[in-house]
């Protein structure tokens, strides 16, 4: 597929950072990445790219890249081959699962990683150890998107494609800050806007995307239900329902009804004046199509899920589903939060969303996949499975995350691992987490393998191989299927990635229809897609919803306070958030120049007024304190956050949020409440 250009090979591939999936070409020379160019015939990116795309490849080469397997011998890591890293491996995964029983191991997998690795480690897993003890981070970041669209719509998936902003004529954004966060998504909002379509932004912060708006409505931080409830109550009120979708279309409308009807003024809550709750409501409720776009803002919260389900409450309250133009769409952090899930990465699903516990589907699973005695429980999530080190988690596996620096409250994880009596990383780099492990396994960039990343809006995109791996690190497919023949496992004969993905279609009936074939244009197939034939499913829910009975369900969800709330001794609100030029925890923008340059350390916003009561300048060193733990950073004053609010970038380990955040959890996706937390705010020196 790599074409060529005199020296230059330009090979076609998916940029590997946040989940709207922009196709570039990597640029290879002498076997060397040189550069990358969007590639022009993309619908998604149309030739455009964010400074995060455009620095994709510098990682790659970085000089510090793990290139041999390690083994912590007397407390230092000992170069070791991959035969006795990977006996080491599977001889302890054994030995534990044979003494403990299947709930002494975990399993941890990132959403950078492509389908096909997901959906290896995932069957690994399940067929070698008949443990569903395995979990990706869409815990910490869409966890309640998945759980809240499911009970919603019947799938926890965006119902719409972002090019679908061009046909909608009010777009309602609501904690989301998608001109930092997704710029590509944030162009097709602009470029939705400069069409002369309304926009609606409710955050907290007066963001770079809150800057456009044509509406901005902000409000006090974890209040979505409240707000959302009283948009509702004035749409009922004012009667701007649609009647014939609700009737038709749905179950449950009477109980939601009778909890709106206690949030007709929300003030004191959310901060925000009724009238001004009437105007939105107002507008969301007479546009002909409107679109909800949400994302972390709603998520990452003790309430979470109710989050999500009251933005599918709103959205079917005005017929807003099923055609072009309107919807509910989670912005997804990771290029592959969505495929993650999909590939059945998950405690209590197969691919697909197979249930594990309905006996029909394991018992499919079982035949297909030659095995017996699947696990049935619900195993147990990523942040549970940290809070288990020691007892009953005895090993742990964790593929391509960094939970030291992006889970909440860093201390506790530190101290889980630490109980840990066998721990594993695989992942690029020496990272702040594989420090604690036992072995580490160098493992392959994007850039330098095959497979397929699924983006926010259910497209499958290919990635390709541009150059090869350095030293003696390995393609992570191909460390699975390794450690699968080790443990004597059958069916892992895969020679490649295209094998994996046709072993997952075998199994997945939403994805049977895509082959590799079919993902060689750029526009790829948007699953479901059952069949060879069928077109692909770009807008979910167009006749029916896609719960068992067809119906959407409406929710009745009151507003509960977040678990920890700004008092006398932590007198501040700390929201946490993403910048346009940082991913994740910085393993890879931070070893990118022009990206390292642009922001190369983190910072805290801080009110105009409270940095004046407090005596805190601009560029001051502060010393936030929360109950679990302590940070440093800068300051900078600013009137994006409100009095009494302040926001951290998440992506620093020495300025790090984590050391602050709160792990109290949402009881039904197990998502922390990363957005909100309590803390005290000193100042250090003078101005740097
Ligand atoms: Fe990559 Fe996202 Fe930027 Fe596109 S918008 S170039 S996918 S980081």
């Amino acid at each position: 597929m790599a074409e060529t250009n005199g020296k230059l090979r330009y090979v076609p591939t998916t940029c590997p950072y946040c989940g709207v999936g922009c196709g570039l070409n990597l640029v290879v020379n002498d076997g060397k990445l040189v550069g990358v160019e969007p590639l022009k015939r993309s619908p998604i990116n149309e030739g455009k790219l964010c400074p995060k795309g455009v620095s994709c490849w510098e990682f790659v080469q970085s000089p510090d890249r793990l290139t041999k397997p390690l083994i912590k011998k007397n407390g230092k890591f000992e170069e070791a081959s991959w035969d006795e890293a990977l006996g080491l491996v599977a001889s302890k995964f054994r030995e534990i699962s044979d003494k403990f029983g299947p709930k002494s191991l975990g399993f941890q997998v990132s959403c950078r990683t492509p389908n096909e690795e997901c959906y290896a480690l995932q069957k690994l897993a399940r067929v070698a150890f008949k443990t569903n003890n395995i979990d990706n981070c869409a815990r910490i970041c869409h966890g309640p998107s998945v759980a809240g669209l499911s009970l919603s719509f019947g799938s926890g998936a965006a119902t719409n494609p972002f090019e679908d902003l061009a046909n909608t004529d009010l777009i309602f954004m609501i904690g989301a800050n998608s001109i930092e966060a997704h710029p590509l998504a944030g162009r097709r909002i602009l470029q939705a806007k400069k069409a002369g379509k309304t926009l609606i932004v409710c955050d907290p912060r007066y963001t770079p995307t809150a800057r456009l708006a044509d509406h901005y409505v902000r409000y006090n931080p974890s209040t979505n239900i409240a707000l959302i409830n009283s948009i509702m109550y004035w749409i009922i009120k004012e009667d701007l329902h649609d009647k014939e979708f609700i009737a038709k279309r749905t179950k449950g409308f009477e109980d939601m009804r009778k909890v709106v009807e206690k949030y007709a003024d929300v003030e004191s809550i959310t901060g925000v004046p009724t009238e001004r709750v009437k105007e939105i409501a107002r507008m969301y409720a007479s546009a002909k199509n409107a679109v909800i776009i949400y994302c972390l803002g709603i998520t990452e919260f003790t309430t979470g899920t109710d989050n999500v389900r009251s933005l599918g409450n709103l959205a079917m309250l005005t017929g807003n589903i099923g055609r072009p133009g309107v919807g509910v769409n989670p912005l997804r952090g990771q290029n592959n939060v969505q495929g993650a899930c999909d590939m059945g990465a998950y405690p209590n699903v197969f691919s697909g969303y197979q249930k594990c516990e309905d006996p029909a589907a394991r018992k499919r699973m079982e035949e297909l996949w030659g095995v017996t005695g699947l696990a049935s429980d619900y195993g147990v999530t990523l942040t549970e499975q940290i809070t288990q080190c020691g007892d009953p988690i005895k090993a742990m596996y964790i593929f391509a995350l960094n939970p030291v620096v992006s889970y909440p409250n860093s201390n506790h994880v530190m101290r889980s691992l630490e109980k840990l009596d066998f721990l594993v990383v695989q992942d690029l780099f020496m990272t702040e987490t594989a420090q604690y492990a036992d072995v580490v396994l160098p493992g392959a960039s994007f850039a330098e393998k095959d497979g397929t990343f699924t983006s926010a809006e259910r497209r499958v995109n290919r990635i390709r191989k541009a150059v090869q791996t350095p030293g003696d690190s390995k393609e992570d497919w191909q460390i699975f299927v390794d450690l699968a023949h080790k443990l004597g496992l059958n069916g892992f004969d895969f020679n490649s990635p295209e094998d994996i993905w046709d072993d997952m279609r075998r199994v997945t009936p939403s994805m049977a229809g895509i082959p590799y074939s079919r993902m060689e244009k750029p526009e790829s197939v948007h699953w479901p897609c059952p069949t060879l034939e069928h077109p692909g499913t770009p807008i979910l829910h167009r006749e029916k919803f896609s719960a068992a009975d067809g119906l959407g369900t409406f929710f009745g969800l009151e507003y509960r306070p977040p678990a920890e709330v700004a008092d006398a001794e932590y007198p501040f609100t700390l929201m946490t958030g993403r910048l346009i030029f940082h991913y994740h925890t910085r393993t890879q923008t931070g070893r990118a120049k022009m990206l390292h340059h642009e922001v190369p350390e983190g910072y805290v916003q801080i009110n105009k007024e409270d940095a004046a009561r407090l005596k805190i300048q601009d560029g001051e060193k502060i010393k936030l304190r929360s109950r679990r733990g302590e940070a440093e950073s800068l300051a900078r004053v600013t009137d994006e956050v409100g009095p009494g609010v302040l926001m951290m970038a998440m992506h620093f380990a020495d300025a790090s949020a984590n050391m602050l955040t709160n792990d109290a959890l949402d009881p039904l996706s197990k998502m922390p409440e990363l957005k909100h937390c309590a803390v005290a705010v000193e100042k250090i020196t003078g101005v740097q």
